[in-house]
């Protein structure tokens, strides 16, 4: 039978087929590699008793999340916060930039609606406008969070976003008795509370999956050829081969249709300048090889 690895728990493995949750063990010839499965990871089971099973194979995985450690993500759930704290919009295109590169699709959730700050309550139409999905909501009122439901339906999600705009809290909204704890704001950033459990994935009632630790806040940019940059920014996507250069990396180069739409106003300052920042990281990226 096939199933989804959804937890893993002292020497046991949980994996989901079929709706029925199997405690299973690995296999002999596994023994010696069960650091190789992960949450999120499609396995075949042989069932051997009531509830129980052996894992007897993994199949190939799609992809490999490492914070949190998750195999299979298909969609990544961007949140930050439109009051406390700040918005910090370079981290917001770097995770989008990120999560465009690992091939996942993804949303922006806009958290803590129901105190929102007046300088960033046009930023949800900004970023729809750009093209990416992008929902308000508050975990406190409830707002969006049927919203927020139908995108987590059907796929395997994780959420993403610095500390203390309410991953934990929206968490718990999606999942009552799910009973994350949730802190305040805290200065301290990156290391979050949850990075010493384990990760579990909570099965949607209406299926897909979510891992209940939020991850990937700051990560180092991959490796990526510079051309390939401005296709991970959706409102360039268009403009490609309308350059003069086919080899136009949009640094100023004469007959840039980039930096015409920019001056024309249809792609934003703030988004021309991480595209900027982006490529240089890169570009450091491939001379160390
Ligand atoms: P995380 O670090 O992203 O997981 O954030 P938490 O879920 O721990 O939330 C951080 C703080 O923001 C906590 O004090 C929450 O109660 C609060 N919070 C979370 N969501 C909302 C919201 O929608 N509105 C308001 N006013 N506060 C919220
Ligand atoms: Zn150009």
């Amino acid at each position: 039978m096939e199933g989804t690895l959804v937890r893993r728990y002292g020497g046991f493995y949980y994996v989901e087929s079929n709706g029925q949750v199997w405690t299973c063990r690995l296999r002999g010839r596994f023994r010696l590699q069960d650091a190789a499965f992960l949450p999120g990871d499609r396995v075949i089971i042989k069932p051997v008793g009531p509830g129980e099973g052996v894992i007897e194979d993994l199949l190939l995985r799609r992809t490999c999340l490492e914070r949190p450690a998750v195999a299979n993500v298909e969609q990544a759930i961007i949140v930050f916060a439109l009051g406390e704290p700040p918005p910090d919009l370079e981290l917001l295109d770097r995770l989008l930039f990120l999560s465009g590169v690992k091939d996942f699709e993804t949303a922006i959730i806009w958290n803590k609606a129901d105190i929102i700050k007046k300088e960033f309550q046009d930023l949800p139409g900004i970023y729809r406008q750009i093209g990416y999905r992008s929902l308000v909501t508050s975990a406190r009122t409830g707002q969006g969070i049927d919203e927020l439901k139908a995108f987590l339906t059907g796929k395997l999600s994780t959420f993403a976003g610095p500390s203390g705009v309410g991953k934990s809290s929206l968490l718990n909204a999606i999942q009552p008795g799910l009973n994350l704890r949730t802190g305040e704001v805290s200065s301290k950033g990156g290391r979050g509370r949850h990075t010493t459990r384990q990760v579990e994935l909570i099965r949607l009632p209406k299926g897909g999956w979510v891992a209940d630790t939020p991850g990937f806040s700051r990560l180092d940019l991959p490796s990526l050829t510079r051309e390939k940059v401005a296709g991970y920014f959706p409102e360039m996507l268009p403009l490609q081969g309308q350059c003069r250069f086919t080899s136009c990396l949009h640094r100023g180069e004469p007959g840039c249709a980039v930096k015409a739409a920019l001056d024309a106003g249809r792609i934003l300052p703030h988004r021309y300048e991480h595209y900027l920042a982006f490529l240089d990281e890169i570009i450091t990226g491939e001379r160390s090889f």
